[in-house]
């Protein structure tokens, strides 16, 4: 049987899920769409012969509505999670869960109320093969306990909305939670060092950053986020173990030898880099979802990575460590 899907939130990437569900997936359909911007409802239910609704709730509550996916604009999140898990109903929300650590507890509160896993998060780099390589080495155990972990997330360029605090929010939360689930540990401290700007920011944006994260057992992490770099979108990881150093592979280019020269294309688009990630990731939950429930990065996960975010920004204005207290992951969630 099918898994009839609602999706609230039409943007970018609400569309692409759509045409990803409708014309690659397998097992679901999109029955009814929602968005604040009526014409994009329009143009989204047309991509899948749904129809739109009003409202969020209108489609969390309609009885045709099996499972939910939410696409809005962040500070959206939290208010229709909240609803489709009082509905009973599987959702999957894009990053972040909510835009406040208080607001991710909020979900993680009422879902462990109602006593069963309904929520997964968008963070798609735990569907990505690349770190899902890096997952098995270190779990295998050989390679002895990671210590350091050096990343990379750098941007060709960013537009003049984006500001410092969203090194944190849009582009280093993917880290907190790919490293985060990597590590297997929650995290402990949180620290923000600015060097030189480049000459290609603006006013409002500092850039680079380095963030540095420790974790319970004392792994350090460094994490440059270069948002301006110009020359590609480039996404390293680089694991230093006691026994071994374990680097994410690069995507795969042709090289070329050419006019006295050899080289190699670098990737230039987010979307690309992880299009096959989102594929596995929206699978693995329209499965889960059939079956009742969720699978992948749980409200707990999406609630570190507010605390998380949430001290790192801190940190960006105090220029301190700052802590990270989540205290013990619940039972409901082990
Ligand atoms: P988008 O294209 O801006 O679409 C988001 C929706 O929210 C649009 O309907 C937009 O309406 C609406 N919106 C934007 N600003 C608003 C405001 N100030 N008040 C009320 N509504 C507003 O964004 P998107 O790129 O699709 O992103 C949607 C969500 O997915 C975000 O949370 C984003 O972080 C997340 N995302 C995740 C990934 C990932 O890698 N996992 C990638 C991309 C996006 P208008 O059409 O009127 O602007």
């Amino acid at each position: 049987m099918e898994l009839k899907v609602g999706v609230i939130g039409t943007g970018a990437i609400g569309k692409e899920h759509i045409t990803r569900l409708t014309n690659k997936l397998s097992g679901a359909k999109v029955v009814a769409v929602t968005d604040v911007n009526e014409g994009s409802a329009k143009e989204a239910a047309a991509l899948c012969g749904a129809r739109v609704e009003k409202s969020d709730k209108d489609v969390i509550n309609a009885s045709d509505v099996d499972a939910v996916i939410v696409t809005s604009w962040g500070p959206a999140h939290a208010a229709s999670v909240l609803a489709a898990i009082e509905a009973g109903k599987p959702v999957f929300c894009e990053k972040p869960l909510a835009t406040t650590a208080a607001d991710c507890k909020k979900i993680v509160d009422a879902e462990i109320a109602r006593g069963k896993k309904l929520v997964q998060v968008g963070y798609m780099r735990r569907y990505d093969k690349g770190y899902l390589q890096l997952k098995e080495i270190l779990d295998s155990g050989k390679v002895g306990a990671p210590l350091m972990i050096h990343c990379t997330h750098r941007n060709p360029s960013v537009d003049a909305s984006y500001i410092t605090s969203m090194a944190v929010s849009d582009t280093a939360v993917h880290e907190i939670d790919v490293l985060h689930w990597l590590t297997g540990e929650q995290y402990k401290s949180a620290q923000v060092l600015f060097p030189k700007s480049t000459s290609l920011t603006h006013s409002k944006l500092k850039d680079p950053q380095i963030m540095i994260l420790t974790t319970e057992s004392g792994i350090v992490i460094n994490l440059e986020v270069f948002v301006n770099c110009q020359f590609g979108y480039d996404i390293q990881c680089e694991v230093v173990c006691e026994k071994a150093s374990i680097k994410m592979p690069d995507p795969l280019f042709p090289s070329i030898k050419m006019d006295a020269e050899y080289s190699t294309a670098i990737e230039t688009s987010w979307k690309r880099r992880f299009i096959d990630a989102y594929d596995v990731e929206l699978q693995d939950w329209i499965n889960a979802a059939k079956a009742g429930g969720a699978a992948g990065p749980t409200a707990w996960d999406g609630y570190l990575v507010g605390l998380g975010s949430d001290a790192l920004v801190k940190a960006q204005e105090t220029g301190k460590v700052e802590p990270v207290n989540a205290g013990p992951c619940p039972s409901f969630y082990r």
